[in-house]
């Protein structure tokens, strides 16, 4: 693949040259457009970028469909062209000459901000110098969507008061895919990087949760060193001089609903993308596991009839059928509290699990590897005060954690089934 610019005063355009080798259909996600436009601050433009970030932020949207080699306009350091060194995609051309990105002595973390809950608690605890950084999508005509952003705009707006230097920055990448959405999971960074000199930033944050990072809740426990998303993405954000950053990376899904209970600007977040401010739309998968655990954590009244009707919405429907459910350990954390509640026999049916869960509203410590170090300290300080740590028994609850028995288990019974069919 080619990359190549197009850009007036603050806004930039990357058009991606597709060539014979590069793959446009990647199980089910199609690259549908070849040009995305991002608009920077007023006064920015995209000579005032390093050309490493540039070249990180055209990699995080092309990556799924690029092979080999993405050919740039213009040298990358080689610090940067090296850190692809054993990736299936390598960067071209590098120079000697350009010297790689450093940041200044007062640089400040940045945070790709989505107003939702798990952002919000990463905002939290990072060092109040933090920038929180907003990718608005624009609605484009005949593209219909249960997308509403009015909620995270809302939160900037509230941020901004407050005396964050939040930013709102227009950019149209989730349109290179189709079904529209991020080409990787990195790429609501790209406003950032693109502007991580311009606002001096020394690293990435994302409001990854200890369910994503390690998976649990899934199959297995993974320690995050050890799994592909970290051999692929950590180096090049390291070489690109704006380490990879994951505050919120040891705390569960429970525990930044927690911090947000807790801190002053949690009350500004809203995971659910298709309802208005305060608003949610209580049909949504995000919506239901936020009402579980809220009433798991006595933060709200925990309704029968509300679960109900949520339960009978075609996402929830779809989501509670699947096993593992995502993010089961969750739900099983509110359900196991809300044991002497009437439930909704699809969550009662899965009570049976008998591991304490409780360990899910601490910090998982050893987190701590994957927090930028210059900000460590504070975020940690943050982290114990609004959650306090695991203790060893935690610990080796989450690291132990795994479905595999219970999952081969259901395997073998849907197999009998099958047998006996067939007999
Ligand atoms: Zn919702």
């Amino acid at each position: 693949m080619r990359l190549e610019l197009s850009s007036t005063e603050n806004c930039v355009s990357f058009h991606f040259l597709i060539e014979e080798h590069d793959e446009a259909v990647v199980a089910n996600s199609k690259m549908d457009n070849t040009t995305f436009t991002f608009a920077g601050p007023v006064g920015w433009s995209i000579d005032e970028c390093h050309p490493d970030h540039i070249a990180l932020a055209a990699i995080l949207c092309a990556y799924p469909w690029a092979r080999d080699v993405l050919h740039l306009p213009f040298e990358v350091s080689e610090r940067f062209s090296e850190s692809f060194a054993g990736l299936r995609l390598k960067v071209e051309p590098c120079s000697a000459k350009i010297k790689p990105y450093v940041s200044g002595d007062n640089s400040k973390p940045g945070l790709a901000f989505s107003g939702g809950v798990d952002s919000t608690a990463a905002l939290s605890v990072m060092p109040k110098s933090t920038i929180p950084i907003f990718m608005n999508r624009p609605q484009k005509m005949l593209t219909r969507t249960l997308y509403d952003k009015d909620a995270a705009l809302r939160a900037c707006d509230i941020l901004d008061t407050i005396g964050y230097n939040v930013q709102v920055l227009d950019c149209d990448l989730e349109y290179l895919r189709s079904p529209i959405g991020f080409p990787t999971d990195l790429a609501n960074a790209v406003p950032l990087i693109l502007t991580a000199t311009w606002f001096d930033i020394d690293s990435i944050a994302f409001g990854t949760v200890l369910e994503s990072l390690y998976s649990v809740g899934r199959k297995e426990f993974k320690e995050y060193s050890k799994t592909s998303h970290y051999k692929v993405w950590w180096k090049p954000f390291a070489g690109a001089g704006i380490d990879l950053n994951f505050p919120v990376g040891g705390v569960s899904e429970v525990g930044t609903e927690l911090i947000c209970a807790k801190s002053k600007i949690g009350f500004i977040a809203q995971s659910c993308i298709r309802g208005t401010w305060e608003n949610p739309c209580m049909n949504c998968w995000k919506c239901f596991r936020k009402e579980m655990i809220k009433s798991g954590l006595n933060l709200k009244e925990y309704s029968l009839p509300v679960m109900k009707k949520m339960l009978a919405a075609r996402d929830v429907k779809k989501q509670i059928k699947l096993i593992p459910i995502k993010h089961e350990n969750v739900l099983l954390f509110s359900a196991q509290r809300l044991r002497d509640k009437e439930l909704p026999p699809s969550i009662a049916s899965r009570l049976d699990y008998k591991e304490d869960l409780s360990a899910l509203m601490k910090w998982y410590s050893p987190s701590r590897d994957f927090i930028y170090p210059s900000h460590l300290e504070a975020t940690e300080r943050n982290l114990i005060m609004l959650l306090g740590v695991m203790d060893e028994k935690d610990l080796a609850m989450i690291e132990e954690w795994s479905m595999k028995e219970w999952l081969e288990s259901l395997e073998r019974i849907q197999e009998d089934k099958r047998t006996e069919s067939t007999n």
